[in-house]
């Protein structure tokens, strides 16, 4: 039986991981989560489960957790995730970090510290500090596993595989929301329309990044530090279907594919059970489905914000976190209704173009930058 800690477990991929959970109840044992927005949710999640400890937001969250269960040990805002992340450090637990945001670096660094294993949703981790986990993976037997399904894709069609025969990596992209739309139409789009994907439904954040195509971009870089390849190595089409995930190309010209629903609890449960394949509750593919499949090149001029991930990345450093920073910003600001859409991408290339490159940003440079462009950005709107 395998522990689990769950760093946000209200959000999307969280609340998919406690389906899994609930479905395999000799396979997992729920030790803790997480949870930030959502007080009702994860008072729900800590009645129904007997955990040992859960991270809030807040002290007021604290207190109505208390009353439901006096015995819970609870922690509390930012320090309390990455206090989570290494809770009884001894144990073999394993951590799935489904956390939106650079919010989840510090707590996988700790996990890694550990020896723990990180199941890792929460790309902007990788983003923004994929050189410090590298180095810190290096020291520990932790194994770093994708929760993506581009990168669950890749990680299945490496087994076995060596890696020098890698030609490419192609990822696959839905598009977004705004797919069918032309860079005209863009201008006055609504938060409701960004937030419509039509082939998955997400967290809010991801699904503007999606619109947007950042999420590409995040996912290219992504795939750079776990497959070890270099971003040129690592490509992007667009397939409008989302039923291949990715496909590699090998030197000897052969390419091979995964296929499968659309259905984030495929990725989550192949990297839960792995090395060990399970029957799984995700959507099973309807093969008639393959008659119908499109594919596009991706126009870098309609979706800018892949461009600014890609060369984010290739200038790299403190770079990468002004990418990030200022795209959490702008999103948050884009779903408070403070600025349009297409303000998303002027805002990271205006940061992008002001900042002054650190080569490989300690952990604390890289939170003073997220936290001051985060902070300045905010307040001029
Ligand atoms: P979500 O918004 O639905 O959930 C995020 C979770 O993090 C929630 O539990 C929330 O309470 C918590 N959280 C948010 N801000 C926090 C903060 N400042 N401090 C502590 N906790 C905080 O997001 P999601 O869609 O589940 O995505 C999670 C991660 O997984 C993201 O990095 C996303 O890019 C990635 N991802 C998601 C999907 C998907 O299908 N949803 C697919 C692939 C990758
Ligand atoms: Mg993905």
């Amino acid at each position: 039986m395998k522990k689990i800690l769950i760093l946000g477990a209200t959000g999307s991929i969280g609340r998919q991981t406690l389906e899994i959970i609930d479905a395999n109840p000799l396979d997992f044992k729920l030790i803790g989560v997480s949870g930030f927005n959502n007080t009702s949710l994860l008072i729900e999640i800590i009645q129904k489960y007997e955990l040992s400890i859960a991270s809030v937001k807040d002290s007021i969250q604290a207190e109505k957790i208390k009353k439901i269960n006096p015995n819970i040990k609870i922690l509390i805002g930012e320090q309390g995730l990455i206090d989570f992340a290494g809770f009884n450090p001894e144990e073999d637990i394993t951590l799935i970090n489904a956390l939106v945001g650079m919010v989840g670096l510090k707590p996988t660094l700790r996990a890694i510290g550990i020896n723990r294993n990180v199941l890792l949703a929460n790309k902007e981790t990788l983003v923004v500090g994929g050189h410090l986990i590298k180095e810190a993976l290096k020291k520990s037997s932790s194994n770093l596993y994708p929760i993506d399904s581009e990168h669950s894709a890749i990680w299945q069609l490496l087994n076995g595989e060596n890696k020098s025969s890698v030609k490419r990596l192609i990822i696959t992209a839905s598009g977004g929301s705004f797919r069918d739309k032309a860079r005209t139409e863009l201008e006055d789009v609504s938060l409701e329309s960004a937030l419509n994907h039509p082939n998955w439904s997400m967290g809010s954040k991801i699904t503007i990044d999606s619109a947007t195509m950042i999420n590409k971009g995040f996912e290219i870089i992504e795939a750079v530090y776990l497959f070890d390849l270099g971003i040129d190595k690592v490509e992007a089409i667009l397939h409008q279907e989302s039923l291949i995930h990715s496909f590699v190309e090998f030197e000897d010209g052969s390419i091979t594919a995964q296929i499968a629903e659309h259905d984030m609890r495929l990725p989550i449960h192949y990297a839960m059970y792995y090395p060990e394949r399970k029957e799984s509750i995700a959507y099973k593919l309807d093969f008639m489905k393959l008659n119908n499949l499109h594919f596009k090149k991706i126009d870098f001029n309609r979706y800018p914000c892949l461009s600014y991930a890609i060369e984010a990345y290739k200038i790299g450093g403190s770079m990468r976190t002004v990418l990030n920073a200022a795209n959490e910003i702008a999103v948050r600001l884009f779903i408070e209704k403070k600025i349009k859409f297409l303000d998303i991408e002027r805002i990271i290339k205006e940061e992008m173009e002001h900042h002054q490159v650190i080569t490989f940003p300690s952990l604390e440079e890289i939170y003073t930058i997220d936290s001051e462009i985060k902070t300045r950005i905010y307040n001029q709107y």
